[in-house]
């Protein structure tokens, strides 16, 4: 399967770059992304926030490739080639990882099931991969029951975000994007999950792309840039402190007028309540800013 030049030992890889710039994107006709640029480079951490509404599920999406997404305007490149031609699975040989928000479930195939296969994929040898799992399951503290029942099937929201981490750790790709590992997660958890994830920044030079709606996460995985995405746009980039400066005031300040025109009067009309900015011309209202409590 793999082309014959991938080899396990990441090191040999050098530095790669994920360059996403003035994506336009949507689905079903509907543009979302509305001229996107960002990047995030190996060994990096570089979270993207914004309130409930702002794409940033379909920025993973469309990063990704996921069928039924269409880019509009602007590219996709890591380490210079374009991924727009390229299926998910094509994208995931070349070094790329999504941790989906939801993640599927995949009755009939099991985790140890579904690494040997992603591992034989990108022409990696397996090699003990039980005892590897059994190792990383250990470190996140994921009952060893978990890893020989179907993918995602009937596990809890905490659960599900445990199997996603087992699974970037083990394929250690070049850039992983992440869209919400922390909702659904209780404190230790959350704890536990961003220490591996930092971790693997450090031992693989994962670059990691962060998607957060709350800043919580980004206490134990320290982001190196924070970017805040607001009714498809990137609206404000800085360091670190940003992410705890939204900690204390929320999205208020940073809001734009959605996707529809919303009337001028509402934008930076005080306490706009979380969810609310581009929550979109569906008007179905989104998931309240609670969604965390999810499990
Ligand atoms: P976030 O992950 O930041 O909460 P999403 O990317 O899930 O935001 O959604 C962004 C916007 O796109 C929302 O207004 C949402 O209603 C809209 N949207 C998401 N999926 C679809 C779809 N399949 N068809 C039309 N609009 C969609
Ligand atoms: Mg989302």
């Amino acid at each position: 399967m793999g082309g014959p030049a991938m080899s396990q030992d990441r090191s040999d890889q050098g530095h790669s770059s994920l360059v996403i710039s003035g994506l336009r994107a949507g689905i079903d006709g509907q543009e979302i992304l509305r001229g996107i640029d960002l990047d995030v480079a190996s060994g990096e951490v570089h979270a993207v926030m914004g309130p409930n509404g702002s794409g940033k599920s379909t920025l993973a999406h469309v990063v990704m490739g996921r069928p039924g997404y269409q880019i509009h305007a602007g590219t996709i490149t890591l380490d210079g080639t374009d991924l727009s031609p390229l299926a998910p699975w094509q994208r995931a040989q070349a070094g790329l990882f999504l941790a989906m928000q939801y993640p599927t479930e995949v009755p009939g195939v099991s985790l140890a099931d579904m690494l040997d296969a992603a591992l034989r994929a990108r022409g990696r040898d397996p090699g003990d991969l039980a005892e590897v799992v059994r190792v990383e399951a250990e470190r996140i503290g994921m009952p060893p029951a978990l890893l020989t029942r179907a993918l995602n099937v009937d596990l809890s929201g905490g659960e599900k975000k445990r199997n996603e981490t087992l699974q970037l750790a083990l394929l250690a790709p070049r850039i992983a994007v992440l869209d919400e590992i922390d909702s659904g997660l209780d404190v230790d958890a959350l704890r536990i999950i961003s220490r591996r994830v930092e971790a693997l920044t450090g031992e693989h030079d994962v670059g990691v792309l962060v998607i957060t709606h709350y800043s919580r996460l980004l206490e134990e995985l320290h982001p190196d840039r924070v970017s805040v995405l607001s009714a498809g746009r990137i609206v404000a980039t800085g360091g670190p402190d940003l992410a705890e400066e939204l900690e204390q005031t929320g999205y208020v300040g940073y809001e734009q007028v959605g996707y529809e025109q919303v009337g001028e009067g509402q934008v930076g009309a005080g306490q706009v309540g979380e969810g609310q900015v581009g929550a979109g011309p569906r008007g179905n209202g989104q998931a309240p800013a609670g969604a965390a409590g999810e499990v």
